[in-house]
Order: structure tokens, then sequence, then C-alpha cells
């Protein structure tokens, strides 16, 4: 078997750890690793500073729609931690898009099918030499179908609030519980039945709940399926 780049669409439920999995995963083939729920949220955040989105929540699209082509997205890598930031016409927005406010508009955001053809584009030319590591919601049904590895992720409700709470109280953030396990429920509920490329298991995607799973159990599971499926090796 050839030894060829492909593309890993790791699509799934918020904070199932999708993030955390697919830049291991990156970092262990050699690929390059794309945040695409980023996109959507510097997007957001562009959009919330801008005044186009008002408390009630209510978007003005068609000032979006009509000021989105001059949105510049990109993401580079730091210098001194290695990690990755998007940028948004020309700074480092990475922090600033996780904060609760962007949380609460993004799903909103995403659902406009001018938002997702815009974000599409980008996705397709990182994508187009392959050898990516992509999560999001929609890569392996809608901008990715023909990836050839595809992995859905889920894990129970309360177990992905814990995981996120934890990390916002690790960042300094002041949410409660029940706001991060309310805010997940919200997004699950809208990702799911937008008209647009909604929050769908693709038919061939493995199903990976990592409810009961330590981030070794998951590489252990892949580790398997690289090498039998595509004859890639990882250590692990
Ligand atoms: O992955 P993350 O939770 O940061 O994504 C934020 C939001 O962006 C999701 O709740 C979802 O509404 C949207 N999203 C999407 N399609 C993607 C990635 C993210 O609709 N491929």
């Amino acid at each position: 078997m050839e030894n060829r780049k492909i593309i890993v669409a790791i699509d799934g439920y918020s904070s199932t750890g999708k993030s955390s999995f697919a830049k291991i995963i990156a970092q262990k083939m050699g690929y390059v690793y794309i945040d695409t729920g980023a996109l959507y949220r510097a997007i957001t955040y562009f959009a919330y500073t801008n005044g186009f989105i008002d408390n009630g929540r209510n978007i003005n699209e068609e000032w979006l729609k009509q000021t989105i082509g001059h949105i510049r997205l990109c993401f580079k890598t730091s210098e001194s931690d290695g990690r990755c930031n998007i940028y948004l016409n020309g700074a480092n927005v990475e922090r600033n898009i996780r904060k609760m406010e962007i949380s609460e508009k993004v799903s909103q955001v995403a659902a406009l099918p001018f938002v997702r053809e815009y974000v599409d584009k980008i996705l397709k030319r990182y994508g187009k030499e392959r050898g990516v590591v992509m999560d999001g919601r929609d890569i392996g049904t809608a901008v990715f179908p023909d990836a050839e590895l595809k992995i859905f992720m889920v894990a129970s409700a309360r177990v992905r609030a814990e995981r996120r709470y934890r990390e916002i109280v690790q960042s300094g953030g002041k949410e409660s519980f029940e706001q991060v396990l309310e805010n997940l429920k919200k997004r699950d509920y809208m990702d799911e039945h937008r008209s647009v490329a909604p929050l769908v298991k693709a038919d061939d995607a493995l199903l990976l709940d990592n409810s009961n799973m330590t981030i070794q159990d998951q590489l252990d599971w892949l580790k398997e399926i690289l090498k039998v499926r595509f004859n890639i090796d990882i250590t692990i």
C-alpha cells in the first residue's frame, strides 16, 4: 500500500476533545492542523466587535454579507510556544474568540449560508494538497466528503460540560457549570438543526465515543486504524 497523504476529518459535538485529539494526530503524522471552529468564531468576533450583533443576538446579516469579503483570516504558529493562533485582519484573536459572549453567538453566525460558503473556500485551500487534520462539524459531510479518514466524536453532554468547565476555570473564566452545560446544549441543537451542513455523522465516518476514554486510549485506537487502513505508522 502506498504511503500517500490523506485528509483526516474529525467532526462531532462541542467539547468532545476534537481539537486536542486533532492537534496530536497532526503532530504525529507531520500534517497541518486546522481548527475550523476558530474561523466561525473569528467571523462572529468581527461582527460582534463591530456592533453588528445586538444583545438580543440579532445579526445584521445584510451588513455581514457585504463585509465578509474584507475579513482576512489565517493561522500562524507562535514562535514562543509553537501553538497555532488565528489572525483576523492581521491581529491575533485566538484568546478573544474563546470568550463566552462569542460562544453564545457563534452557532447563529455559522448557520448563515454565505458565512459557510466563505469558510468552505478557505478550508478547501488548506486541504488542496491533503496532509491535513481538520476538526469541525461538517468536514466529512460537506467540506471534504472525499476525506480518506473520517472520525465522528461523541460524549455525554455532562462529561463534555465538565471538561469545558475545567478549562474555563483554569483560564480564569467566571461562568458557572450550569451556564457551560446550557451553552453546549444550545449549540448542539443549533448545529444539528441548521438547514445548511448540519452536524450529522457521515455514513462512512468511524464513531468515537470517548466518554470513558483517555487521550492515550484514543491514540491507540487511531494508531491501529492508520496502520491497517493506510499503512501509516505513528509513534505514540
Ligand atoms: O469547534 P468550536 O466549538 O470552536 O466551534 C464553534 C462553533 O462553530 C460550533 O458550535 C458550530 O456552531 C460552528 N462550527 C460549524 N462548522 C464547523 C466548525 C464549527 O458550524 N466546521
